[in-house]
């Protein structure tokens, strides 16, 4: 004993400007922010037609592309040459440790955009959650191909839809790609988009906030620029950056107490201890005291990053990397929530919670996810099966919900962990998503 293996770090507090961050944000010429997901079924061509997208933007340079094409040529892949774009950025990132969600981010006259990736596959389904709880809106890419389309539907297409209406998600761009190797088909464009406006209304979206674009990624036809084939001209609606300039973001919740899920730890040269994550709701700003949940440690805002750049404040919606101070690295992991002293969030063991369940759910093993944050529970108590659209009470008591049912769910979970009425969570099971919802 007598020797203390972490030191707490004991600096003298940080000082404060004081600023009134809401009028510092207004005063700010910001430009819009918006960032969405990309879901889709596995091959649907995601990873393509988003390369392609900041290829034709002007974001990825020729000389990249044409390198990306060689090594790809070289090993018999031209096609993974678009793909590349995002694939490599992201390993490029996570060696200069920024953010956790792989982002890309792109700006047009009027948006500054964030791409949150999300990859089609199985596993991946945790880091879609976490991208889709910070997504103001999503594309969903569908694969035109014959046969490919009806596969998807029954694959991740449902799925990714179903997970993003229940984390709130509710507008959305259908992009329906690879209309090349269907001869730019006007017919199978309309079959497409009535199945899945048929599918999407079933599971609660709104088709006012859905919309539909033909594209090919692999060509670039309707990303930036308007298709040039002779057979695509019976198309003249939007192209799909016309429909992402034109979409909403959600409204930022500014004036709420501070809450942001930390997606990552680190040492940074400015400090043994840094984090970043996004700011779900409040501000913050340099010299302020926070409190880490769960463990209920203050710590201090030594300073704050944006972009790389050092800033004084940041508002809900920003993706921040904060320096902190005066505390115990040991009390501060990916998956807690920094708040605001004066007003925290409690931490509990269980919870109620209104969901859509997408498998049977009865009393049973469950693993919580919101966000980064996971916690092994179990459903204890189904007292109600819910109307879909009215959330009125159907029946008392259900032994059972069926999958597509609504239901309200009590959960127990088997360490305390920090989580509050109306925030959203995922419920897993054997690594399949079981069930979505907000808490009540
Ligand atoms: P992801 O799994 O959804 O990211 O799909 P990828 O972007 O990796 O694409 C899967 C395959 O579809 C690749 O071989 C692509 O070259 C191909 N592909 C993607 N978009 C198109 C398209 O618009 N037209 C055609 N013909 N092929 C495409």
């Amino acid at each position: 004993d007598g020797i203390k293996a972490i030191k707490v770090d004991d600096a003298p507090l940080p000082k404060s400007k004081n600023l009134d961050v809401i009028s510092e944000y207004e005063k700010a010429e910001s430009k819009r922010n918006a960032s969405f997901v990309v879901v889709g079924h596995v091959d649907a061509g995601k990873s393509t037609l988003m390369g392609r997208l900041l290829l034709d933007l002007g974001v990825v340079d020729q000389r990249t592309i044409q390198k990306y094409r060689k090594e790809a040529e070289s090993i018999g892949k031209s096609s993974f040459a678009l793909a590349w774009v995002l694939d490599q950025r992201s390993e490029e990132r996570s060696r200069g440790v920024t953010i956790d969600i792989a982002t890309n981010k792109f700006d047009t006259d009027s948006t500054s955009f964030t791409i949150l990736d999300a990859p089609g596959h199985r596993d991946f389904i945790p880091n879609m959650i976490a991208g889709a709880s910070q997504a103001d809106f999503a594309i969903l890419v569908v694969d035109a191909t014959t046969g490919a389309f009806e596969a998807g539907l029954k694959g991740q297409t449902r799925e990714h839809s179903l997970l993003l209406r229940s984390m709130g998600v509710s507008r959305i761009i259908v992009a329906i790609n690879k209309l090349d190797t269907v001869a730019w088909s006007q017919e199978r464009f309309d079959e497409i988009s009535q199945q899945v406006s048929g599918f999407l209304s079933a599971t609660g979206f709104q088709l006012k906030n859905v919309s539909y674009v033909p594209v090919s990624g692999l060509h670039g036809d309707n990303l930036v620029n308007k298709s040039a084939d002779p057979a695509a001209a019976w198309y003249s609606g939007n192209t799909l950056i016309e429909e992402l300039e034109s979409s909403e973001p959600m409204a930022r919740a500014l004036t709420k107490p501070l809450r942001m899920t930390i997606s990552e730890v680190f040492r940074s040269s400015q400090s043994p201890l840094t984090i970043s994550g996004r700011i779900e709701a409040g501000s913050l700003q340099a010299g302020d005291a926070v409190l880490v949940q769960p463990s209920g440690e203050k710590a201090y805002i030594k300073s704050l990053e944006l972009d790389a750049e050092p800033v004084d404040w940041a508002v809900a919606g920003q993706n921040v990397v904060i320096h902190l101070s005066n505390i115990d690295p040991i009390h501060v992991r990916v998956g807690d929530i920094i708040c605001d002293p004066k007003q925290p969030i409690a931490c509990i063991d269980t919870f109620t919670v209104k969901v859509l369940a997408f498998d049977i759910l009865m009393p049973m093993q469950v693993d919580v996810h919101r966000g980064r944050l996971h916690a092994a529970g179990q459903i204890t108590e189904i007292p109600a099966l819910l109307d879909k659209v009215r959330g009125t009470v159907l029946k008392k008591k259900p032994k059972i919900v069926k999958p597509g049912s609504v239901a309200r769910i009590v959960v127990r979970m088997g360490n305390k962990v920090p989580l509050e009425v109306g925030q959203r969570v995922v419920l897993r099971s054997g690594g399949d998503t079981v069930a979505a919802g907000l808490l009540e």
